[in-house]
């Protein structure tokens, strides 16, 4: 490992860029410092791995209005309840008499549906691969228990086509730091496409500041060469976890998906199909993108086309208390890491 931070330190060869894809990996990168154990020659820029980050406003709206339904309630992840609409959030749509509820987890989603039989109840289903599969374990749980007040307003993403959106459209990329939690699901191959394609290596690294110096330090040795390497064996394979695949192919089939910053992408979402289709709340269409405050650079921070200390709202008018867009509002955003670690301050 000692060898590995002296080359990073001193690295004096061609510029690198590397994408980190994953919020948590962004989250764990401003933890451990890693951004200061690098030469300035290797360069870290966030992607789209935030799903909180990449949800359109149209989706946020759609939530805001159903919880304003008699007899309806929404059930929603903390961090989801600040995230700016077209005109309100979740949390001013519940101080104006909306029934919104904060759980922890799907699981605790479904329970309160199960124990409220006399309310329909929304789970806010945003996410990638890794929680798509539990969504479908869940789905699965309900159609055997028959509970039909359950409902899922989807707004669920697969990685594949926006990393492709990425390499086709924002360029100047060397390597990209793979996500890990997804990959688990997945497996790695899903990425020898894309590497061949674009002659560029995806490394899978899990989430130790360690793992990451390991993956970067790979990313920069293979830089140019369609490559795709595992560094997270303990949990990543080849193919990945076929059961939860399979659970997922049962619930969902791809559909077009809006997100932030990249518009449209075909067959780079998830929506509820055949049995599982009746516990859809409504979630087709939900296309359009409004930004809240004018001035913020979300759309361009989530495909690395600026840092979020460019954007001018950044550490004056938008803060973690005061977000102006979901990038600073999630604990996985990049401008929420960027504000709490100083990263991209010097
Ligand atoms: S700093 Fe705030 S306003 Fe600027 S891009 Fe980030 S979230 Fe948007």
């Amino acid at each position: 490992m000692t060898d590995i931070r002296t080359f990073l330190k001193n690295y004096d060869g061609p510029k690198v860029r590397l994408m980190e894809v994953c919020g948590t990996h962004t989250a764990s990168i401003s933890k451990n410092g890693i951004v200061c154990m690098l030469s300035p020659n290797i360069q870290l820029i966030s992607g789209p791995g935030c799903p909180v980050c990449v949800t359109v406003t149209a989706y946020i709206d759609r939530l805001t209005e159903l919880c304003m339904q008699p007899n309806t309630i929404v059930l929603t992840f903390g961090d989801l309840m600040r995230v700016p609409g077209t005109e309100r959030n979740l949390n001013d749509a519940k101080a104006a008499g909306g029934s919104v509820r904060m759980v922890y987890s799907p699981l605790d989603a479904l329970r309160y549906a199960e124990e409220n039989p006399q309310l329909t109840c929304v789970f806010a289903a945003v996410g990638f691969e890794t929680t798509a599969a539990v969504y479908a374990s869940l789905l699965q749980e309900a159609l055997q228990k028959e509970i039909k007040n359950f409902r899922l307003l989807t707004s669920l993403k697969v990685m594949p086509p926006v990393l492709d959106w990425v390499c086709a459209n924002q360029g100047g990329i060397d390597g990209f730091i793979a996500p890990g939690h997804v990959s688990v699901i997945t497996g790695w191959k899903i990425y020898e496409p894309l590497a061949k394609k674009y002659n560029i290596p995806f490394v899978v690294s899990g989430f130790e500041g360690g793992q990451l110096l390991e993956t970067i330090y790979a990313l920069v040795k293979l830089r140019g060469m369609p490559r795709v390497m595992n560094l997270y064996p303990s949990v990543v394979t080849e193919n990945g976890n076929e059961e939860a695949l399979r659970a997922m192919a049962d619930c969902f089939e791809p559909c077009p998906a809006a997100w932030r910053g990249m518009g449209v992408i075909p067959d780079s979402g998830l929506r509820l199909h055949g049995e599982y289709a009746m516990f859809d709340a409504g979630s087709d269409g939900l296309l359009q993108d409004h930004s809240f405050n004018t001035n913020c650079r979300c759309a361009k921070v989530l495909t690395g086309a600026v840092s979020p200390t460019q954007c001018p709202l950044f550490g004056r008018v938008c803060t973690p208390q005061t977000p102006q867009g979901a990038c600073m509002v999630s604990q996985e955003g990049s401008c929420y890491n960027y504000y709490i670690s100083g990263r991209g301050s010097k």
